[in-house]
């Protein structure tokens, strides 16, 4: 089996409790810190090279938001893993009954090429904060930051805990075979089967944070330039190659005309005459993947964009109308600079139209009707949810970043990355003492000493406290 020497030198130094000292977890999240510092502009290079990704976006997109994780767990650490005391019943009020955040061991965490330093350390740090050991897997297909991390990681952070698989598709698969104690996948709904089904056999636990089409909602009353500026920014960002990008907009007819407008000048004002010599627009991560965006530009009407160029995987930032439903582009998950704007008579054709597909990640709506927006918020469900803006309720650690459904299970970001890496032990520590008011449970079974029991451990419901 494939990588087997690797985990099992994983496990030996979980099992010494190599992970667990809080001060072992600092050290390693400060070397974290180090690791991007004086790596910075490898970092920089390395994304440009593999999604000529603007410098802004990647500070924005990937270093400070690992930073900002980093020094959320240094800051927390200390509460985060202290024991949670609970409330207790009548049978045990002398007891000390308390929650331990436990590691899971090792754990592995695969990551995709998107956003391919932050999908590797956010959840790492994560894995760290609680006490694990760690293989990760970055994308092979970010060739260029796989390489960085494969090299770096490993001179900044201790060998014997903490290890970097590079791994193509076949080998990933060999890694799959070995019994990891947790696996935090990120990537696409199809490949996440695959994850779970490998992480059967074992009975590992997984988190999934999958892809899918977010859905848009711009109603009538809205502000216009706003919406298009905003969606525009989250759609175009990485060249449309992020899981929270707007997939879809949905709105009605009567507004389409000046949405369609709006965003035309908004792609002007962002990325100029033609968004080819704009440094601030990516390119398609891999042959493949421009292959399977530029197919995406046969469907409807191209009413801005539409141009690509093979040779440097560029696809413009383009808006297409007269989709139809069952088009590609309405189908599948776009992941690139594409926008189609599909009509809807109103607000319920357009919360049925989503709640008939799988649950997205990401569900936006654009009005100035906080009536509307909390409808919307009432009568959908997704992973996360953001009014009048797109993408931004991520950049917020106190709300759990993950998906529901087809989009995904289990969260993470700030606290919920290291509850997610932490087993919840239920602990009572009881005293050998008292033991005659134990004794009303043993054998021989005395019916008349059931009330005392029930008394003692039984939850009343308050309302029918109250009455009593
Ligand atoms: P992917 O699923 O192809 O790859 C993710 C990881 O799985 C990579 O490390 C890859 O090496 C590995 N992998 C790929 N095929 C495999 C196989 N057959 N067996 C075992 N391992 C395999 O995803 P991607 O193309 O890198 O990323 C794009 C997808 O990820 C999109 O669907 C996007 O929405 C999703 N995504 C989700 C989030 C999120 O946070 N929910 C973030 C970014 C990307």
């Amino acid at each position: 089996m494939a990588y087997e020497e690797t985990v099992s030198n994983l496990r030996r130094s979980f099992r010494e409790g190599r992970t667990r000292p809080a001060t072992f977890r600092v050290s390693q999240l400060e070397a974290l810190n180090k690791f991007l510092e004086e790596n910075r502009n490898q970092i920089m290079e390395g994304l440009k090279k593999d999604l000529n990704k603007p410098a802004f976006e990647v500070e924005l997109s990937e270093l400070s938001l690992v930073k900002s994780e980093i020094n959320l767990a240094l800051n927390n650490l200390s509460s985060w893993m202290k024991d949670e005391n609970v409330s207790k019943n009548m049978a045990t009020v002398l007891d000390s009954a308390f929650i331990r955040k436990e590691p899971y061991g090792v754990v592995l965490i695969m990551a995709p090429w998107n956003y391919p330093v932050l999908l590797s350390l956010v959840p790492l740090i994560g894995a760290i904060a609680a006490g694990n050991c760690v293989v990760v897997k970055p994308s092979e297909i970010s060739r260029h930051v796989e390489k960085l991390l494969a090299d770096g990681l490993p001179r900044y952070l201790d060998k014997d805990c903490f290890a970097v698989a590079s791994a193509g598709v076949d080998d990933t698969k060999r890694l799959l075979e070995n019994k990891f104690d947790h696996i935090f996948f990120t990537g696409n709904p199809n490949v996440g089967r695959i994850i779970m089904t490998a992480a059967a056999k074992h009975l590992t636990p997984v988190t999934l944070e999958l892809g899918g089409k977010n859905p848009c909602y711009v109603h009538d009353d809205c502000d216009i330039r706003t919406a298009a500026r905003r969606i525009a920014w989250a759609r175009f960002f990485n060249a449309g190659q992020t899981c929270l990008a707007p997939d879809y907009v949905l709105c009605s007819d009567s507004i389409k005309e000046k949405l369609v407008s709006a965003l035309q000048t908004t792609i002007h004002d962002f990325y100029g005459e033609d968004p080819k010599k704009s440094p601030d627009f990516a390119r398609i991560i891999s042959e493949r993947h421009f292959q399977r965006v530029a197919a995406l530009l046969t469907c409807g009407k191209i009413v801005t964009g539409g141009q690509s160029d093979e040779s440097e995987r560029y696809i413009a930032p383009t808006i297409l109308i007269d989709v139809k439903d069952s088009d590609p582009v309405m189908q599948e998950e776009i992941f690139g600079p594409i926008l189609p704007i599909f009509p809807v008579s109103g607000f319920d054709e357009a919360v049925n139209f989503i709640n008939d597909r799988e649950k997205p990640l990401a569900a936006y709506v654009f009005s100035s009707s906080s009536q509307i927006v909390h409808q919307f918020l009432d009568q959908t469900s997704s992973g996360g949810f953001c009014a009048n803006d797109g993408i931004m309720h991520t950049t917020i650690p106190s709300l759990p970043f993950g998906g529901v459904g087809h989009s995904g299970m289990g969260m993470y970001h700030g606290k919920f990355s290291f509850d997610t890496f932490s087993h919840s032990r239920a602990c009572l520590l009881r005293s050998d003492g008292r033991e005659k008011l134990n004794e009303m449970r043993y054998p021989p079974y005395d019916t008349s000493r059931l009330g005392f029991i029930f008394y003692s451990t039984e939850t009343k419901r308050k309302s029918s406290c109250a009455l009593m």
